[in-house]
């Protein structure tokens, strides 16, 4: 949408009533996120010769995030991030979001903190906010749908043999947060921050997928598993160096290929001048690997020899 048309946009005039109380609240935190709220459904316009692109991510708390670990801004942007990650393994732009929110009597006083977080996720990669629903409920829990679209979208079934696995950022820092957290302790600032406040990769797959990309996925199952996806999908072998997996310091290259809620994009391409790449996005993509004929898996290679690989994350695991 383009600037003009974002100003336009209203909301529409809610009625009296408790639950319409907390929807002003989240509007009025939502300001210019928001758009055309408050009709039945919601309106997106797709450019034409592009494809829309959906996707729905719930975080639900004890499973996803724990309160005791992060705070209601950061559960609402978390959330937010997480739904858009999703469209950028696709290597789509955003068009929009609508959450379901339930919120728990205890959470309500929260309500605002959390609109706050959910507006930042969502304008961290300039996407509106168009719609949602919101309900009572024992449990907090944020279902959030991302609409967005790209003209030749990104899969988990384009990997072919001998092109070269990319991976933008660095991996770690999410796993050492939950590690801390689990110990006890408090999580270094850097390990929180990757943990809590992720930014959703859009513009670094759009690069990708200029540069040749023809599979992409993001991690939030874990490096290795989330390559496995990509395998499987392709009926390739994809081989990873483990020395070359890019980590955050305090964390090992099997620590970090075992991290999951990373939200970077792993992608295989033909050959990319990644150093341009770093430039013109502010973020780090490494060679990590490459895309083999053969039966479908992935294989850790350290000093040219496969080792076994860890097990990936699992959000059903005892944490
Ligand atoms: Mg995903």
């Amino acid at each position: 949408m383009s600037p003009d048309k974002a100003s336009d946009a209203r909301n529409i005039d809610l009625g009296p009533g408790k639950e319409f109380d907390i929807v002003r609240i989240l509007l009025s935190e939502w300001g210019k996120s928001a758009q055309r709220i408050g009709d039945d459904a919601a309106i997106v316009e797709v450019p034409r010769g592009e494809k829309l692109v959906i996707t729905t991510d719930t975080s639900v708390d004890g499973v996803h995030f724990r309160h005791e670990w992060l705070n209601h801004f950061e559960i609402g942007y978390r959330a937010t991030a997480a739904a858009l990650s999703d469209l950028a393994a696709m290597a789509a732009r955003p068009l929009g979001i609508v959450i379901a929110l339930t919120l728990p009597e205890a959470d309500r006083v929260e309500a605002r903190a959390l609109a706050t977080g959910i507006r930042e996720g969502a304008s961290a990669v300039l996407c509106p906010i168009v719609g949602g629903d919101l309900s009572s409920g024992k449990i907090l829990s944020l279902t959030i749908t991302a609409l967005g679209s790209v003209a030749q979208p990104l899969s988990r079934a384009g990997a072919k043999a001998g092109q070269r696995v990319y991976v933008t950022g660095s991996l770690g820092g999410p796993a050492a947060a939950v590690r801390a957290w689990q110990a006890g302790k408090e999580p270094t600032e850097r390990d929180r921050a990757r943990f809590a406040n992720p930014v959703p990769r859009i513009e670094p797959a759009v690069g990708l997928a200029q540069r040749g990309a023809t599979s992409a996925i993001d991690i939030s199952d874990g490096l290795i598993a989330d390559l496995g996806h990509v395998a499987a999908a392709s009926n390739v072998c994809i081989e990873i160096d483990v020395d070359r997996i890019p980590h955050v310091d305090g964390v090992s290259s099997l620590q970090a290929a075992n991290s999951g809620e990373e939200y970077e994009i792993v992608a295989t391409a033909p050959a990319i001048d990644t150093e341009a790449f770093a430039a013109e996005f502010g973020l780090a993509l490494t060679e990590i690997g490459r895309v083999v004929a053969g039966s479908s898996g992935v294989e850790l290679m350290k000093d040219g020899k496969k080792i076994s690989a860890p097990p990936g994350f699992d959000h059903f695991r005892d944490k």
